[in-house]
């Protein structure tokens, strides 16, 4: 049997399940030694590389152009034929290579992963698992056919939340109100697929022995270095530090607008009556200067979206047929990215891009690590990557350096930008409290009532204001958790981005006293791919692992000042 690996993935683009089987029976059938364990490791990663890079390909395929029918199919036949197929696999080697007690060098953190996953695996769940995710599509059918008629035309909400960037008060105030009235008429519905996501997930707890689905989502999750109460430590600092300085915010906010009171529709909207920003009219401008940008920030990492350039890694520019959104993947085996973006012309555009590109340059920085598990980051530390690539690169958006702006506009980019960090602190907490409430307490939480009312006890501490006047919006209020998906589709998942947050305004900081010396960690955090926990991947980027009042204190004053010298 011939059981030498591809030497690349291209050629395995249609092949059917029955050729992987020959590479995962050998794994199976060979018996493992001290001496042949990292051969061996090497080996299944290199497999798993080469699938995953399968993988990658048919789901690009579908983005870059959705009406290509034969891409589609492509990709469905390797999420039925070869995924499933795949997982059942892994599981029994992660067992075969558990049990053999023997590990390659530099192991430690994959093997903390594994073991968890060995132990979380329950047939009983397989079935509860699909059923939750088959919940999370119908959630998102009602959201997705939430329409309402602006303007003679029917459109998405999505569509509609550009308006609360106009000018025009009365305009605003009619499409939120218009929007709200939309989203209350499914109230009931999404009550419903509550109910029972909810009692689906008790059920998985139970079955594999853990107290409540908290305790299982944070295995799940590999929360291996900060615990339940962290989090709400977390959350009590927010309420504590950064909800007054919200506050602070929202006061200039009304100011400025000239208002006795904000109205929720009153939060989007240039304060001083400007018309958007226009940082560039084509994609490979944005291409260009954003390389301008990178390789100001640092030599490598402009080097590294040379690559990206050179190799065609880059779609960036919105057209007919592609799919909507943006992200950064990876083709595991090759060690590149692949950035995917729908740009039109808008600053958020130039957001996106800074922000895809240090995911891309995690890729780079990380690709020596010999075993694919080893570069499996966590989101706690993946959005570092990303947010503080936001920040260090914001003193280069000016046109003088080779970025987009005057010094005027770029100061007005950077401040929104903190401004908007500050705001997403005390929301996050709505999100994550919530939750904790809800599967701590699941007797309560079967009752849309209830949540509503946690959700209004929450949104008071954490989002009122004397500044915004919330009167004849309690309905909307009370059920802003029906408006969140990531309650539905990814529990828990969602602190990961505040926590991230904290850390990228570290190094950020860091960066202002010593730029050579808080990029140099950043790269060398990087280069650490998953391979090492929390606390040690911060540590080596500069920074610290914690969200007590001393780290966000830091954290607003830092962006206090900023504010106030960009001003
Ligand atoms: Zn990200």
């Amino acid at each position: 049997m011939n059981h030498t690996l591809p030497k690349d993935s291209s050629q395995m683009m249609d092949w059917s399940w029955d050729k992987y089987i020959p590479f995962f029976d050998f794994l199976e059938n060979s018996g493992l030694t001290t001496k042949n364990i990292s051969d061996w490791m090497k080996y299944w990663s290199d497999l798993s590389e080469l699938i995953g890079e399968v993988g990658t390909s048919v789901y690009v395929s579908t983005t870059v152009d959705t009406t290509d029918e034969e891409a589609k199919v492509r990709y469905h036949r390797f999420l039925e034929d070869i995924s499933e197929n795949v997982s059942s696999r892994n599981q029994i080697l992660k067992i075969k290579f558990l049990e053999s007690k023997l590990s390659p060098d530099n192991f430690e953190i994959p093997l903390r992963g594994m073991k968890s996953e060995v132990e979380l695996f329950s047939t009983d769940n397989l079935p509860l698992l699909t059923s939750d995710a088959k919940l999370s599509k119908e959630y998102d059918a009602i959201i997705g056919s939430q329409t309402v008629n602006w303007e003679d035309e029917e459109v998405t909400l999505t569509r509609l939340s550009p308006v609360m960037l106009e000018t025009n008060r009365n305009k605003r105030e009619n499409a939120w109100k218009l929007a709200s009235a939309r989203r209350l008429e499914d109230r009931s519905e999404i009550n419903e697929i509550w109910k029972k996501i909810l009692k689906i997930r008790m059920s998985i707890a139970d079955n594999s022995g853990y107290d409540d689905y908290r305790a299982w989502r944070w295995e799940y999750l590999k929360r291996f270095d900060y615990t339940p109460d962290d989090c709400l430590i977390f959350h009590e600092s927010i309420e504590k530090i950064i909800v007054p300085l919200a506050n602070k915010l929202l006061q200039k906010r009304k100011e400025a607008l000239g208002l006795e009171k904000l109205k929720p529709w009153d939060l989007s909207v240039d304060i001083f009556g400007r018309d958007a920003l226009v940082p560039f009219e084509e994609a490979s401008e944005l291409e260009e200067k954003c390389h301008n940008i990178f390789s100001s920030v640092d030599s490598d990492l402009g080097n590294h979206f040379g690559i990206m350039r050179e190799k065609g890694l880059l779609d960036l520019g919105n057209r007919k047929g592609k799919a909507p959104g943006g992200y950064c993947t990876e083709y595991p085996y090759q060690r590149l990215p692949f950035i995917f973006m729908n740009a039109v012309g808008t600053h958020s555009d130039v957001q996106t891009m800074i922000h895809e590109g240090g995911h891309a340059f995690h890729v780079f920085e990380s690709a020596d690590l010999p075993y694919t598990s080893q570069r499996d980051v966590g989101m706690e530390f993946a959005e570092v990557a990303s947010m503080a690539m936001e920040l260090l690169a914001s003193p280069f958006l000016t046109e003088n350096v080779g970025g987009f702006y005057s010094e005027e506009e770029s100061a007005r980019a950077r401040i929104e930008h903190l401004e908007k960090v500050i705001m997403f602190w005390p929301y996050m907490a709505v999100v994550d409290a919530f939750q904790h409430w809800a599967y701590t307490n699941p007797a309560e939480a079967l009752d849309p009532n209830n949540c509503d009312e946690e959700w209004t006890k929450l949104w008071k501490r954490f989002q009122m204001s004397d500044h915004i006047d919330y009167t004849g919006c309690e309905d909307i209020i009370a059920t802003g958790w029906h408006n969140k998906l990531h309650i539905y589709h990814v529990p828990f998942y969602y602190v990961e981005y505040g926590m991230a947050q904290l850390g990228a305004i570290q190094i950020w900081g860091n960066s202002l006293s010593d730029e050579k010396k808080a990029i140099q960690n950043y790269k060398s955090a990087l280069g650490l791919g998953g391979n090492a926990t929390l606390p040690e991947l911060y540590e080596a980027a500069g920074v610290k692992f914690s969200f007590d009042d001393k780290t966000l204190e830091y954290a607003a004053s830092l962006i206090e000042k900023q504010i106030k010298e960009l001003s």
